[in-house]
Formats: C-alpha cells, sequence, structure tokens
C-alpha cells in the first residue's frame, strides 16, 4: 500500500511523529524558510505546524497534493484558511488539548496575584544579591476562599477555570451570551449578566475567542463598573481588553492588580504594562506544558491520518463543528446521502437546474449541513476530476453555478427517517429516496413514483421497461455469456403491462456496448449503468 508523505515544520512532541509514521513517511524539517517551504511543499499529502510557520496563499497555491493542514494546537491565526478551503484542504486543530494547560496558567496568574508571589521572589532575589532584607508585611496577599470570581466566556477553558474555582472555595458566576443560564449551571456557574458580573466580581477571568464582538470588550467604561481593587485575569487574547483603559485602572488602584498571558501588540515584553508593579505578564505560555503538547501531537497526528485515509477529522476548522455524539449519529446518513448522490448523479442526463434535498423523519431535528455536504459530494466526485470532498463539495458545486435547496420535513413519510433527492436537469427529473432501516442498514426505497429496495453498493442497471415478459431472460443471457453475474433484481411497476423500472445489481461493471446492445431488446426504453461505491455489507 502506498504510504503518505507528511511534512512537519514546527517542533512537534515525539508522540506525534510516532503516530504519523505506522502509515507515512514523515520529514521533519523545523525552522524551514518560507521559499523551501514552497520549494518542497508539492511533494506532501499533509503539513503539520505550530504556531511558526506561516500557511500564506502562496504556499497553498504550491501545494498540488495537500489534503490536510493540521495545527498541533488551537490558535490557526499562522494559516490562511480561505485559501486552503478553496481548494479542498482540511484544516484541523486541537481545541482540546491544552484546556486543562490553559486552565492550571490561568489558576498558578490568579494564586502569584493575590500572593504576591512573583515581587516576593524578586524581592528575596535583590537582598540576596545586596546582602539586605525583607520586609514580609508588603507582600500581604488576599485569600481566594469566599471571593467571587467572574468568568466571562463559559468554554472550554473558562468552565474549567470554574472548576477549579470552586475547589478554592470561591463562588463562580459567567456570563457568556451562547451558553444558557441551566447549561452554566451545570458546569458550576451561576449565569449573570455581563454588567451584574463587572460589579459583583471580586476577580474576572477572561476566556472568549477575540472576535469583532469582543474586540476591546473590556473598555473605560467597563472598568468604571468594577468593583474597587478588582483583580483581573486574562490568558485568552491581549485585543479583548483595551490595554491603555488597563493600564489607567492599575495605575488610580480601580484594578489591585492584574495577571495576563497575552497582550495586545507582541512581544509581549514591550507591553506598556509591565513598567506597573501590580501586573504579572507571562508571555503566552497558557498551553505550555509537556502533557497538553503531548496530547495535541497525538491527537493532529491522528486526525491527519483519518483525513488521509478518507475519513471525517474530529475538529476540521474549516467544516461545521459538531459535538462528537451528533457526528457519530449523523455519520451512516451521510454514507447514504453521498450514495444517492452518486446514484443521481450517474443517472440524471442533461445541464443540472436544480437540486431539492428533503430530510424527514428523525433527521429534521438535525442541522442536516454535513448530509447536504455528502450528498453534494457524491453528486460531483462522479463527475470531476478535481478531488472533492465533505468540505469543498458545496464551494465547488456554486462555483459551477449549481442550485440547491434543503429542508427539513417533519411530515409522516413512513419511515423513521428519509432523505430525497430531486434532481431536474435540462432534460428530466429523477427523485431519489433513500432509507436508513435499523438491523438492516441503507436501502434506496423509491425511484420517482416507484417502490423499490435496493441496496446501494457496487454495480447496477437501471432498466426504464414497459413491464412485459422475456427482458430478464435476453438481459441474464447476455450477461452471463460475458461472465457478469446477477446478484438481485427489482422491480417497481405502475400496471401489469405499463411503465416499470427494474434495477439488477450485478457482480461486475458492465461495458458500455452491452448497455447500448440492451436497449434494443424489445420493451426496453432505456438503460443506465450506475456504480454506486464500494460493498460495504456483508447481505449481498
Ligand atoms: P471556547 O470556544 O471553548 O470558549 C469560548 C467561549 O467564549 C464560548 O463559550 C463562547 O460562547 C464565548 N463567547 C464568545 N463571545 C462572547 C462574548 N462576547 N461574551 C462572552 N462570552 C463569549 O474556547 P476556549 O478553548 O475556552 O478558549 C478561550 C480563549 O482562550 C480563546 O481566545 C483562545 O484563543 C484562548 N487560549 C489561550 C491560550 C494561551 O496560551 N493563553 C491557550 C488556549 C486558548
Amino acid at each position: 500500500m502506498e504510504r503518505f508523505k507528511v511534512l512537519v515544520t514546527d517542533t512537534l512532541a515525539k508522540v506525534g511523529i510516532d503516530v504519523l509514521s505506522q502509515a507515512a513517511d514523515v520529514s521533519v524539517c523545523p525552522g524551514i524558510s518560507h521559499d523551501e517551504l514552497k520549494r518542497i511543499i508539492g511533494d506532501y499529502d499533509a503539513l503539520i505546524v505550530r504556531s511558526t510557520t506561516k500557511v500564506t496563499r502562496d504556499v497553498i497555491e504550491a501545494a498540488r497534493k495537500l489534503k490536510v493542514i493540521g495545527r498541533a494546537g488551537v490558535g490557526i491565526d499562522n494559516i490562511d484558511v480561505e485559501a486552503a478551503t478553496e481548494r479542498g484542504i482540511y484544516v484541523i486543530n486541537s481545541p482540546d488539548a491544552v484546556t486543562i494547560a490553559a486552565a492550571e496558567h490561568t489558576m498558578a496568574l490568579l494564586l502569584a496575584l493575590a500572593r504576591r508571589v512573583v515581587k516576593a521572589h524578586s524581592a528575596m532575589k535583590t537582598a540576596m544579591e545586596s546582602s539586605g532584607t525583607v520586609e514580609r508585611k508588603q507582600f500581604m496577599g488576599v485569600q481566594l476562599a469566599g471571593k467571587t470570581i467572574g468568568i466571562i466566556g463559559i468554554g472550554r477553558i473558562g468552565s474549567y477555570v470554574a472548576r477549579l474555582s470552586r475547589a478554592f472555595g470561591m463562588r463562580v458566576i459567567g456570563y457568556d451570551p451562547f451558553v444558557t443560564p441551566e447549561s452554566a449551571l451545570q458546569k458550576g456557574v451561576e449565569w449573570v449578566e455581563l454588567e451584574r458580573l463587572l460589579r459583583e466580581a471580586d476577580i474576572i477571568s477572561l476566556h472568549v475567542p477575540l472576535t469583532d464582538e469582543t474586540y476591546h470588550m473590556i473598555d473605560a467604561s467597563k472598568f468604571n463598573l468594577m468593583k474597587d481593587g478588582v483583580m483581573l485575569i486574562n490568558t485568552s487574547r491581549g485585543a479583548v481588553i483595551d490595554e491603555a483603559a488597563l493600564y489607567e485602572a492599575l495605575k488610580k488602584g480601580k484594578v489591585s492588580g492584574a495577571a495576563v498571558d497575552v497582550v495586545e501588540a507582541e512581544p509581549p515584553w514591550k507591553s506598556k504594562l509591565l513598567e506597573l508593579d501590580n501586573v504579572i505578564v507571562t508571555p503566552h505560555l497558557g498551553a505550555s506544558t509537556f502533557e497538553a503538547q503531548e496530547i495535541a501531537a497525538r491527537d493532529i497526528a491522528e486526525q491527519v491520518l483519518m483525513v488521509l485515509r478518507g475519513e471525517m477529522p474530529r475538529s476540521a476548522v474549516n467544516m461545521p463543528q459538531l459535538p462528537p455524539e451528533v457526528r457519530e449519529q449523523l455519520k451512516p446518513f451521510m454514507q447514504l446521502a453521498e450514495r444517492i448522490g452518486r446514484f443521481q448523479s450517474q443517472i440524471c442526463r442533461g445541464g443540472i437546474k436544480l437540486i431539492q434535498l428533503i430530510y424527514a423523519g428523525q433527521l429534521a431535528s438535525y442541522d442536516t449541513t454535513p448530509l447536504t455536504n455528502a450528498f453534494l459530494k457524491g453528486f460531483l466526485e462522479v463527475r470531476l476530476s478535481q478531488s472533492v470532498n465533505y468540505l469543498n463539495a458545496s464551494v465547488i458545486a456554486r462555483s459551477r453555478g449549481i442550485r440547491w435547496t434543503d429542508e427539513r420535513s417533519t411530515e409522516d413519510v413512513g419511515y423513521s427517517n428519509l432523505i430525497t433527492a430531486c434532481v431536474t436537469t435540462t432534460q428530466e427529473q429523477w427523485t431519489i429516496s433513500g432509507s436508513l432501516i435499523r438491523d438492516v442498514g441503507m436501502r434506496i426505497v423509491r425511484i420517482n413514483q416507484y417502490h423499490v429496495d435496493v441496496i446501494p453498493e457496487g454495480h447496477a442497471l437501471i432498466f426504464e421497461q414497459y413491464d412485459k415478459p422475456g427482458i430478464v431472460g435476453r438481459v441474464g443471457t447476455l450477461l452471463g455469456s460475458h461472465q457478469i453475474n446477477i446478484a438481485s433484481m427489482q422491480l417497481g411497476r405502475e400496471s401489469i403491462g405499463g411503465h416499470s423500472i427494474m434495477v439488477m445489481l450485478v457482480d461486475n461493471p458492465v461495458p458500455g456496448e452491452l448497455v447500448e446492445q440492451m436497449k434494443t431488446f424489445p420493451n426496453i426504453i432505456d438503460v443506465r449503468s450506475i456504480y454506486f461505491g464500494p460493498v460495504l455489507s456483508e447481505s449481498k
């Protein structure tokens, strides 16, 4: 079996290289120049970086074979995600790997601030060097137990900080517009409005992403609302705080102390905050633990191999993020949608005018975007030479002017779930429905007005015909004389002797000339040859 080629351009924990090496040849080139990266990237199937390598549009355009860019960590500011998406390249990261590390660093900063650890240590060193003494009373700290901590952003890290804060005996309040009070409560957080949080908290800790909305979300007006002597921790992104306003608040003593791992402008050692005594600044160390780096390296290596093997990664930045349990539930339906897409693509003749997708039964309660992407992938990949995947299918379809609609229907359709695709072309219209039947598997259950029961696997011939005797015999004889075995047959008819559809699953592909020959047989109107995709079930 061909081995994949993976390029690693930033330092990656050894465990990640070990995982990759099971299925890939790995080249490790930390510190590679931009030009050199552009020169060699064309040979690789995957690229793994951390935050140093800049994966810009020109690098991505030079990457002829690249299928995935892995970021061993969270931030993807150094990757041109749009350029990658346009070319169907997955960008994956490892968002959970650093949660504990970032939350523990938050607590390290909070404890250091509350107990003046850094200043006390510096004073000790100065005393030693100058043979002086240290006055302990100038390092009087504050106790955390009984204090109220206000957590802004109750996501992965915010929730973990809440858990640790409770262990310290603090009252935990939190604000996050995308988290319900009930779900916050399950994380041990009393949900409050932002203004109330600012007014009530003794300690405020920020855990939001940097967005247009969160940029400078803590500015002078917000400092005015805070308790006198509040402590502020920021391990999220520097620009969520207006640093000039923080500087003023610290100078006036409105904020008694601040500890930040992130500043507005890099490099952090040039931050004006360092002029002040009541500030602790660390150089973006939140994710820097051996454990987090190992977890991130292993996770990203596993996900890169998943993509290279054609599976869906756990955490693609340029795909809708689904909770793992939903992803697992949707997976077989995606397979079905993809098969229906392949079927439609091969059966329809003429220019595509419109695709209408309807998701019914239990599917009506899901976000069905991944199913539509899967349909489009199946629909396009049999027609296009370019690589189509779940990620770029909708981009490619749109760039080709293909129009589609998708709707969810709560109508009773007689199946617990049903995916229906109606494709209208310049010449004809085909409606195909499929269902995932418990303990049975995927089935095509309707072709236009005809009810059928077809396993969408392997090769098939679809006949439009008049329901007259003799057809099966003639077709069977022709196929048999070419060593093509018929695996199963299905007939859907309007009335005896009337128009009907016959689906014949065959064990081998049927050459075009045989299909043409069948079209000349009496009572056969048309014949189309279909390949649904590899056989998955053992039922055939
Ligand atoms: P997350 O996506 O799990 O959580 C972020 C939360 O912020 C979400 O729940 C979201 O709803 C909430 N949010 C968004 N806009 C908001 C607003 N206007 N007000 C209040 N809440 C809002 O992310 P995470 O993994 O918990 O990471 C949080 C932050 O920490 C990110 O900015 C990330 O970049 C940063 N981070 C820093 C380090 C470090 O080294 N210091 C390491 C990892 C992550």
